[in-house]
């Protein structure tokens, strides 16, 4: 079981963060009566954006904060934001005023994809907050907010996200094993059709190349022929190296 869960890192690498406060200051210094409400609108936004990762903590202490952990501080700028987030910001901004304060990095990290050409790997085992868009050449996650993704698609990756996690932690667990070994590694199971879905749509929104990353059991099997078209596969040189058919829109870690 250990061996599974090491294979793939989960919980081990995690992308660099930094840990940050956000301050909520009223302009009237009273604040609105629905200030928590507005808050947690802005935050959960800015989550489901991948600005903020993880969770975050809202602290009342006469006036609102939150602490929470991002990529950077250049995250969480305005520019970044979703529809869903802008809309939220505004709101907010009309009360308060925004204060952030970089608290320090977090211990577990790595540093997020920083090349100027990508290709993109979609492939989660770290946690459910983190991006599952893995950059292809440096295997570093891509901040969602960095591709602006409309709400939907945000959505749709975040559900895949969800469903690949569900499913790969029963496989890890022994739980329905064989049931969740068949969704991760067939190519025509419910989850990998899903996934292959979703690449080949982000990959015509963003006009690069993205694959979905299939689960493979055994790290020692090279995948040369695709097994969706039957064709050779591709091996790209990346951390780790793929084996990619980019016309499916899949590829297997080699
Ligand atoms: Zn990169
Ligand atoms: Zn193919």
């Amino acid at each position: 079981m250990f061996a599974k869960y090491y294979a793939k890192g989960c919980g081990l690498f995690k992308e660099e963060k930094m840990l940050f406060r956000m301050d909520f200051i009223p302009k009237d210094g009273i604040g609105p009566e629905d200030a928590e409400a507005r808050i947690q609108y802005f935050l959960l936004a800015l989550r489901e954006n991948g600005q903020i990762l993880e969770d975050f903590e809202l602290i009342q202490n006469r006036r609102y904060a939150a602490v929470f952990a991002s990529y950077s501080r250049k995250h969480l700028d305005p520019v970044w934001d979703s529809e869903d987030a802008v809309r939220h910001r505004a709101e907010l901004l009309r009360d308060f005023d925004l204060k952030l304060t970089a608290l320090g990095k977090s211990p577990l990290r790595a540093k997020a994809c920083t090349c100027k050409r990508r290709w993109l790997v979609m492939s989660t085992y770290c946690d459910d907050r983190d991006s599952p868009l893995i950059c292809g050449d440096c295997g570093r996650a891509v901040p969602l907010c960095e591709l602006a993704l409309s709400e939907d698609d945000l959505g749709e990756v975040r559900a895949w996200q969800q469903n690949f996690r569900a499913v790969h932690r029963l496989w890890i667990n022994g739980l329905s094993e064989r049931w969740a070994e068949k969704q991760l590694t067939d190519v025509n199971s419910a989850l990998n059709r899903q996934g292959l879905q979703i690449a080949k749509a982000l990959k015509q929104k963003l006009g690069m190349l993205v694959c979905c990353e299939i689960f493979s059991p055994d790290e020692n099997q090279t995948h040369f022929a695709c097994p969706v078209c039957g064709k050779p596969m591709i091996w790209k040189c990346g951390e780790p190296s793929e084996m990619v058919c980019e016309f499916c829109a899949l590829c297997y870690e080699n």
